[in-house]
């Protein structure tokens, strides 16, 4: 079973999948955790280099051709194999980022991204893919480790695009719209915990 976990900055990734580790050793399903772009050392490699600039200096499609690098070996050398061995993988990230971030954020087109998915690993979709959805100014403000998210308003995000967060936003919701049989979106506005036993019972209706 493959499960990504997608969202925002500051949606909860990181607890959810955390708590769905804990969850899936409990119940002793063997599970492994990884992440996009990463999740091999060559990936990693890549991440560090996507992740080093200020955001503008890669051109969106330089970015595009990195992280669909990236995946080539995290499918081939990770997902695959373990998915084969009958594990669970939950991937922090998947091809939803891709069509959110570089796609609906940064304006390449659809068609580009969906032909270079095909040809790079077989057009792979995750069995399930949880959307931890919330409002970018709350995700931003939480990652920023701002816990009063109300005071938050549009001045104190000067010099942030917000105007491309919500895009990102819109795109993993028309996402799923598309195909809910393979989504289940989560309100990320909520407690953590609250969020977390979203993501697992959406899990765990796949295992039962
Ligand atoms: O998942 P995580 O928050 O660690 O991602 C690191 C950064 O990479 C995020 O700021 C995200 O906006 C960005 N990213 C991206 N395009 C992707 C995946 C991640 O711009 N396809």
């Amino acid at each position: 079973l493959f499960v990504a976990v997608e969202g925002g900055d500051g949606a909860g990734k990181s607890g959810v999948i955390v708590a769905l580790m804990r969850h899936l050793e409990a119940r002793g399903v063997s599970a492994l955790a990884t992440r996009e772009p990463g999740g091999t050392a060559e990936g990693e490699q890549l991440r560090a280099l996507l992740l080093s600039g200020d955001g503008e200096a890669w051109d969106p499609r330089s970015e595009l051709l990195l992280m669909t690098a990236a995946r080539v070996q995290h499918v081939q050398h990770v997902i695959m194999p373990a998915v084969a061995r009958g594990e669970v993988v939950v991937s922090d990230r998947f091809v939803g980022s891709t069509i959110a971030y570089q796609g609906a954020g940064r304006g390449l087109p659809l068609p580009l991204i969906r032909i270079l998915h095909d040809q790079a690993v077989g057009g792979l979709l995750p069995d399930l893919t949880l959307v931890l959805d919330v409002d970018p100014r709350t995700g931003i403000a939480r990652s920023r480790k701002r816990l009063d998210a109300s005071a938050i308003d549009e001045a104190r995000f000067e010099g942030l695009d917000l105007g491309f967060h919500d895009r990102v936003r819109s795109s993993f919701l028309d996402q799923a719209a598309q195909a809910p049989e393979r989504h289940a979106v989560i309100d990320a506005s909520l407690e953590p915990e609250a969020v977390q036993s979203a993501a697992i019972a959406a899990v765990d209706c796949l295992l039962a």
